[in-house]
């Protein structure tokens, strides 16, 4: 492929807005720029009917601020110490006020989470009463608000280009304008002209392990439960251009999940939170063999309150949840719902009722005593052996002493006994291309790169606490701002 700014003889395509990515945040900046008179073209890398990246298998919640000066005051406070300018905090707090009128406007639905007051996931923060979940019809979840998404999208002459990854941008070397982008499709390069801009809303960087190392902390790896095809791409793609990188430390998770080679993404299990009501429940260790968390405990989005501070839950890789017979007899230990999940909703995995496919295929083992299990998953077997009495003991006496768990406090006493491995998983990554409030993506020193936007998880806003559905509210805010300012480009000469 050429290098950035050699600009092409020939373009294969061209339009007046390029968007990289058909989730939440192309979607908006699709249809804002096509509303607005745009000629539009998104180029999208996953097959036709794996589109919708994240988006798509989200819990489908998005937020709608009631109150711009609680909406600032709020996402001031979810920064903390990691500040975000006023100016940016001021346009994000003023556009997801505008979330529900806008998308009213196009025709859809949107809705109140009945679980108000619930939902607020830092209630004691300023502000914080300015959060309103929404998704779209009656119904919460299951791709809903995605599926309004992406027909607000197909009723409009907006092109998309399926299995046509973008690789790179296309930089005038004289100005530093971004003039294109390098896509592959069937194999080879195409070239496409972006007369106005091109708007990058390609995600983050949930499956490039590489980056996981080298950007969140204490990782060695980790898996999500989204999509398979958010590798990255658009940071490489921005810091070949020249620019800034903010909140790469930042990532919705972790959680714990199991994830299998054969499946691209996670199967979340939060010490098998499905069967919360049933009796038996798991413990988790770690490779000490000894528990290190309240398994039952819920966290803000991976993150728990700590000396007065919030940090991200501990994930001592490698970690096993380890149960007995009560427990694997209770039914399936993974809730296959296609509520949400890219597992659950694409991926369409059929757990067994019994779990006895997934005994089958090695994801759980069993053995006839803590002894040989541990031997098993390469666990000291004296070490399991006391952190399971131990364990036992608490639920005897009614107390988990060591980590204050309320929940399933049963005791694992009855053979065979089980252990499945977790791997720590997110959500999405917030970290991307540093974007100023006119969603212009900047260098270190600031400057925007000339016609080169971002919206959504890439170079998100989030950078440190998050609540949940800003990320979709942010899709929809950004991809607006995006989408005006780069129309009002003059197209390039
Ligand atoms: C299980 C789950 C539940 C969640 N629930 C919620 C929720 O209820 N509310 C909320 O606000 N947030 C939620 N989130 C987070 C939220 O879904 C995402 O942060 C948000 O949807 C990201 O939108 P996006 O448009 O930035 O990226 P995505 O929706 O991920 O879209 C990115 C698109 O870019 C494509 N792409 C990637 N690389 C390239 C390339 N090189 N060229 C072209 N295309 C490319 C991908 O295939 C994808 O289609 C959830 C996430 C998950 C995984």
């Amino acid at each position: 492929m050429d290098a950035p700014n050699v600009i092409p003889k020939h373009w294969d395509q061209e339009a007046d807005i390029v968007v990289v990515g058909f989730g939440g945040a192309g979607f908006a900046t699709a249809v804002t720029a096509h509303d607005m008179g745009a000629d539009v073209l998104i180029l999208e890398k996953a097959p036709q009917g794996e589109e919708g990246g994240n988006t798509k298998v989200a819990g489908q919640g998005y937020l709608n601020t009631s109150n711009e000066n609680d909406a600032a005051a709020y996402l001031t406070a979810l920064c903390g110490h990691y500040e975000v300018p006023d100016i940016m905090i001021r346009a994000w707090a003023y556009e997801m006020c505008l979330n529900n009128d806008w998308l009213s406007s196009l025709g859809a639905d949107p809705q109140e989470h009945q679980h108000q007051p619930v939902g607020i996931e830092f209630p004691d923060l300023p502000g914080a009463n300015c959060v309103h979940k929404f998704h779209d019809g009656p119904t919460y979840g299951y791709s809903l608000t995605w599926k309004r998404f992406y027909s607000l999208v197909k009723q409009r002459p907006i092109r998309i280009e399926y299995e046509s990854p973008a690789k790179g941008l296309v930089q005038n070397g004289s100005t530093g304008e971004i003039i294109g982008v390098r896509a592959v499709r069937n194999g080879s390069t195409i070239t496409v002209k972006a007369r106005k801009g091109v708007v990058l809303t390609c995600g983050g960087f949930e499956n490039n392990q590489q980056m996981i190392r080298d950007y969140l902390p204490d990782l060695p790896y980790c898996y999500t439960s989204g999509s398979p095809y958010n590798e990255g791409d658009g940071i490489s793609m921005a810091l070949s251009v020249g620019a800034d990188l903010w909140h790469m430390n930042n990532f919705a998770g972790p959680s714990m999940a199991l994830k299998v080679p054969e499946i691209s993404t996670t199967f979340s299990m939060q010490a098998f939170q499905y069967n919360k009501e049933l009796p038996g429940g798991a413990i988790a260790v770690g490779p000490d063999a000894k528990r290190f968390i309240d398994e039952k405990r819920k966290t803000c989005h991976g993150k728990l309150p700590m000396h007065g501070t919030w940090k991200k839950l501990p994930t001592p890789c490698p970690m096993h949840f380890i149960f007995d017979r009560t427990h694997m007899t209770t039914g399936p230990l993974w809730d296959g719902t296609p509520s949400h999940g890219w597992t659950q909703i694409v991926e369409q995995y059929d757990w067994s009722d019994d779990n006895s496919k997934e005994l089958e295929k090695g994801w759980i083992k069993q053995a006839d005593t803590i002894e040989q299990l541990a031997t098993l998953v390469d666990l000291d077997s004296q070490s399991l052996a006391s952190t399971i009495k131990e364990w036992n003991d608490g639920c005897t006496n009614g107390r988990d002493k060591q980590h204050g768990r309320t929940m399933m406090l049963n005791p694992i006493i009855e053979p065979p006994f089980y252990a499945i491995e977790m791997s720590p998983s997110m959500l999405n990554t917030q970290g991307g291309p540093r974007r100023n409030e006119k969603a212009q993506i900047v260098r270190p020193d600031s400057s925007p790169i000339p016609r080169l936007y971002s919206a959504g998880e890439l170079g998100s806003i989030y950078s440190y606490l998050y609540q949940g559905t800003g990320n979709i509210g942010e899709c929809l805010a950004f991809g607006r701002i995006a989408a005006k300012h780069a129309v009002a480009e003059r197209p390039w000469q």
